[in-house]
């Protein structure tokens, strides 16, 4: 049995019930496990006080404590990790690292390049964590990617019950080990990791961020909002998720973008539940991870071009900038859309509901490109995702995968009036209108009533039209 092996800790951030922990444990006395905070990706985070940066440097502080207590510690660089990990590897001399497995196209190519540059004295071995299936596995009889998800997500479930009951299910076991006695605290690499020690505050410090203190995304919250959400709502979840002024949802995804809670305790504590409408419907919301990541994976240029083939460059977006300035600050004019703004930049979330509601406004009423409105939510949404949000951005729009036809128009008044019916949400995020009648908050009225509101961007009957005939004159 080799010796060491360094655990290379990414997107799947915890201790317990993690595949490459448990791969490398069954391989090697002892593991190293380590973080790197890489360069070329905090390049595209450029806001100092970018909360999902806290938020990453508090959770590497308490996996730095639970580690202490097990007699080990969490290593953190700064760098690139084509200049961290062989240095490592050389330093250490070990043969193997354990990672979570990326889909995402910059990341396949640093894991290969890597590889390649480790090879052949250290191997870089990968695990699907932080998706239930790899991507690539699911595919059509002809042995294609599913292009709808319905037939995808059958397949999907086909597939897990396949692999046998709930208790001996291979895809949704939980790993057990014991990180006790196990874990290796080189000296060789005093002084060149970042000390966890020294706190968060200064943690973040050091590779150019500001802590916020961020009373509502805490690290430590993951498992008690998933196990929370499924003993007291999951039931009402078909009757509620879209409802704007409940909390019908899990609230569950920026712990699982970054891996504090594992995907396969969200499935496997679901399929364990009594089966009814409310459990049915969040698995198929977990099945729309895997099918946006599978489109990625298959389908990488949609990072930077509609799905549909004939939605590229052929859309004539409105490149007006003060447009899309209204539209970030929350100043539309529609208290719906400016609410969802709000709600965005103050909590670094947003609905479901509002995602579609907003997105529509974007890419249909203002006919400006679905790209930027993604651009912008990959700024401040703390579950950020690249594939369910470009995903999310081009279903919205029409260019998308499986998406709506471009003729489907979110009505925002008729959306509030169905989503929001009291006016709660748009009141909770827009103070100035607590005193407006429920009666009026989602109806034209609204605007002659209050003077004060800044006037709506654009008519909604006419921009509606606009779209339409935009898309319209592309052809079906
Ligand atoms: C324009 C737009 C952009 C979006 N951007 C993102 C994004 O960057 N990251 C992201 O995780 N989701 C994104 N979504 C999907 C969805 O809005 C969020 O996953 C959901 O609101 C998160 O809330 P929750 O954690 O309470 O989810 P729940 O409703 O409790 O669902 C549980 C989990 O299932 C997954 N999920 C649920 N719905 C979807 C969906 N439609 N597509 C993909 N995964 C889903 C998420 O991981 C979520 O945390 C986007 C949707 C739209 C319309």
């Amino acid at each position: 049995m080799a010796q060491v092996a360094i655990v290379w800790l990414r997107r799947n951030l915890r201790l317990q019930d993690n595949k490459p922990f448990a791969a490398a444990l069954r391989h090697v006395d002892k593991v190293l496990p380590i973080f790197i905070f890489d360069t070329a990706i905090l390049k595209q985070f450029p806001n100092p006080y970018d909360r999902r940066l806290s938020f990453l440097a508090h959770t590497l502080c308490l996996l730095h404590d639970a580690l202490k207590k097990l007699q080990g510690e969490l290593f953190v660089f700064h760098g690139t990790p084509l200049e961290i990990i062989p240095k490592l590897v050389n330093h250490l001399k070990v043969e193997a690292i354990y990672a979570d497995e990326d889909y995402e196209p910059a990341n396949i190519e640093r894991d290969r390049t890597i590889q390649k540059v480790l090879m052949p004295h250290c191997k870089l071995h990968l695990y699907c964590d932080h998706l239930l299936i790899k991507p690539g596995i699911i595919l059509t009889q002809c042995n294609q990617p599913y292009k709808l998800y319905t037939p995808y997500m059958k397949a999907f479930r086909t597939y897990i019950a396949d692999q046998g009951a709930l208790a001996q299910n291979r895809l949704l076991i939980e790993y057990n080990y014991a990180l006790e006695g196990r874990l290796f605290t080189p000296s060789a690499l005093d002084g060149q990791s970042i000390d966890l020690n020294v706190g968060v505050e200064e943690v973040l410090k050091q590779i150019g961020y500001i802590y916020i203190k961020d009373g509502l995304w805490d690290p430590k919250n993951g498992s008690n909002s998933l196990d929370g959400f499924l003993k007291n709502q999951i039931d009402h979840y078909k009757a509620n998720r879209d409802l704007l002024d409940l909390n019908g949802s899990s609230r569950c995804g920026p712990y699982l973008r970054f891996g504090l809670i594992s995907i396969r305790s969200c499935y496997r504590k679901a399929f364990a539940l009594a089966s009814n409408l409310g459990v049915t419907t969040w698995i198929s919301e977990l099945i729309w991870r895997e099918f946006y990541a599978n489109i990625l994976y298959h389908f990488p240029n949609i990072i930077y071009e509609s799905f549909q083939e004939k939605y590229r460059n052929t859309i004539p977006w409105n490149s007006k900038q003060e447009d899309y300035d209204r539209f970030v600050c929350g100043q539309t004019g529609y208290p719906i859309i400016d609410a969802a703004i709000q709600q965005l930049l103050c909590e670094g979330w947003m609905h479901n509901r509002a995602r579609m509601i907003v997105a529509s406004f974007f890419s249909k009423n203002l006919l400006l490109d679905w790209h930027k409105g993604e651009s912008f939510f990959a700024q401040h949404l703390m579950d950020y995702e690249l594939a369910s949000n470009v995903g999310g951005w081009q279903w919205s729009s029409a260019c998308g995968v499986d998406a709506p036809p471009y003729f489907r128009v979110f009505n925002p008044y008729l959306q509030g009036k169905k989503f929001d019916p009291d006016g709660q949400y748009v009141k909770k995020y827009l103070p100035g209108l607590q005193k407006v009648p429920r009666s009026i908050i989602h109806t034209m009225d609204f605007h002659t009533l209050h003077t004060n509101y800044p006037k709506p961007m654009v008519n909604y009957e006419l921009s509606r039209i606009r779209a339409i005939e935009t898309f319209k004159k592309i052809g079906a």
